[in-house]
């Protein structure tokens, strides 16, 4: 496409122009649209995240493999990751630090964990306020934290991802992991929930 035309081309030569890549690299476009979705129906699920939680928080060994390669302890429940996602830190928040994520350039996440990232974290306000007065927003979100906790903030990039591994609630000490595993919030995974506060 000649560069003077770009700038001014309609809907229609944009989306003729994405088709004839499409069609170059051998995509059906029906068939990857749909496939896309449906495969992303499927396994974009905070569920996953949940039960790696719930994992973690009744086996010890488990735990310190999740803490140490994220990537490799989440293969072991045949979670796929994509390959653009090379990097899963999970970082664990203790009473002395509480940890939590944010894509401050878009809306990047671990989506295969926690799902499809909520509105409110693809918001220019989300993302530019909580690496600025992280204590102030999360208050805001439900998740006062006491002045002693450090809070640190973990800003997504292209290749690496995040989960946070919530602080297990004092009763629920001894559940089976399903069981577990529905305690276990979306927004505990991303940081801005503390589910001592959020038991269902
Ligand atoms: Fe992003």
């Amino acid at each position: 496409m000649a560069s003077q035309q770009a700038p001014n081309a309609s809907m229609e030569q944009r989306l003729a122009a994405v088709e004839r890549v499409l069609e170059i690299r051998a995509h059906d476009k029906g068939l990857s649209v749909e496939g896309t979705m449906e495969w992303q129906e499927e396994n974009l699920l905070a569920e996953n995240g949940a039960k790696v939680v719930a994992r973690a928080w009744t086996d010890p060994a488990f735990r310190q493999r999740l803490l140490a390669d994220g990537k490799a302890a989440i293969a072991e429940f045949g979670i796929g990751l994509p390959a653009i996602q090379r990097q899963v830190y999970v970082l664990e928040n203790t009473p002395a630090v509480h940890n939590v994520i944010v894509c401050t350039l878009c809306s990047c996440t671990a989506t295969t964990l926690i799902g499809p990232p909520p509105g409110w974290y693809e918001d220019l306000e989300y993302r530019a306020r909580v690496v600025r007065e992280a204590r102030t927003v999360l208050a805001e979100m439900g998740c006062p934290l006491p002045a002693d906790t450090e809070i640190r903030v973990w800003d997504t990039t292209a290749d690496t991802r995040f989960m946070v591994l919530p602080m297990q609630p004092p009763e629920t000490v001894g559940w089976p992991e399903d069981k577990l595993a529905a305690v276990v919030t979306r927004d505990s995974l991303i940081g801005v929930g503390r589910l001592s506060a959020n038991l269902r």
